[in-house]
């Protein structure tokens, strides 16, 4: 479904993507590790053009995303994103919070969008709370509203940038859940975490990055038990 073949990215002398080559099958759960500058961002960034890459080609759906126009306006849409920092539209419910995209870029009926709004709400146990602000909730809970944005928009990849490296320990449990259920359900996600727990359970595969470079990729038991690079064994010894 998703395919980079030798992304190279740089911000002035920074080379941030070296050779980048991921796939990412449909239904796929692919985490993407790595120690703190490696690129991971960098990278969701990339896929879903929020900035451009230097070389090589980002693929989804069997179609290079293009630089722009319509038809990367198209693309980028099939592309959920949710970022560390929530990024719902303060002074708005939640409810209009989830039903603005899919009003305004697909073009869906307000009371359809509405109905679809709720039930994803139901789905990420928030029915409670389609009328509130995302001051009044909870920082988990607000994560939840936009893993229900991002589903909204009906797309075919879901890219989390750290969903829960800001959400207080006991909020953590309640988001990973949403996105395991999630992957069982067959979502294709790319998933940057620290939360190894989760990589273990519902990664397909996990991508080691360091310095640019996808240094290795292996389904989850065999990299946590056998890394192959010194890099992957540092980064683990660190963080396990
Ligand atoms: P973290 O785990 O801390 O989130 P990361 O793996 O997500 O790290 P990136 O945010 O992708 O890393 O950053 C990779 C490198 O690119 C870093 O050295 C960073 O300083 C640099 N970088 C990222 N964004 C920019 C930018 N807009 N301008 C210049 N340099 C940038
Ligand atoms: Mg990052």
């Amino acid at each position: 479904l998703l395919q980079l073949r030798g992304v190279n990215k740089r911000y002035g002398q920074a080379h941030v993507l070296r050779d980048v080559d991921l796939d990412v099958a449909a239904g796929e759960v692919v985490v993407l590790l790595g120690p703190s500058g490696s690129g991971k961002s960098t990278l969701c960034r990339c896929v879903n053009r929020l900035e451009t890459v230097d070389s090589g080609e980002i693929v989804l759906d069997g179609t290079p995303l293009p630089a722009e126009g319509r038809e990367l306006a198209r693309l980028r849409a099939q592309v959920g994103m949710v970022f560390q920092s929530f990024n719902l539209f303060g002074h708005r419910t939640v409810l209009d919070n989830i039903t603005l995209a899919p009003v305004r870029v697909r073009r869906l009926a307000p009371d359809r969008a509405r109905a679809r709004a709720l039930e994803l709400l139901d789905r990420v146990g928030l029915a409670d709370k389609a009328d509130a602000h995302p001051a009044q909730l909870s920082g988990g809970q607000q994560q939840r509203v936009a893993i229900a944005r991002a589903l909204a928009m009906d797309p075919r990849l879901i890219l989390f940038d750290e969903p829960t490296s800001a959400l207080d320990p006991e909020m953590i449990g309640e988001v990973l859940e949403v996105m395991t259920e999630l992957a069982a359900e067959g979502m294709t996600m790319l998933v940057v975490t620290h939360e190894m727990g989760f990589a273990r359970r519902a990664a397909d595969r996990v991508a080691f990055m360091d310095q640019g470079r996808i240094l290795e990729t292996a389904p989850p038991e065999a990299f946590f038990d056998r890394p192959e690079s010194d890099r992957a064994r540092d980064f683990l010894a660190r963080i396990l």
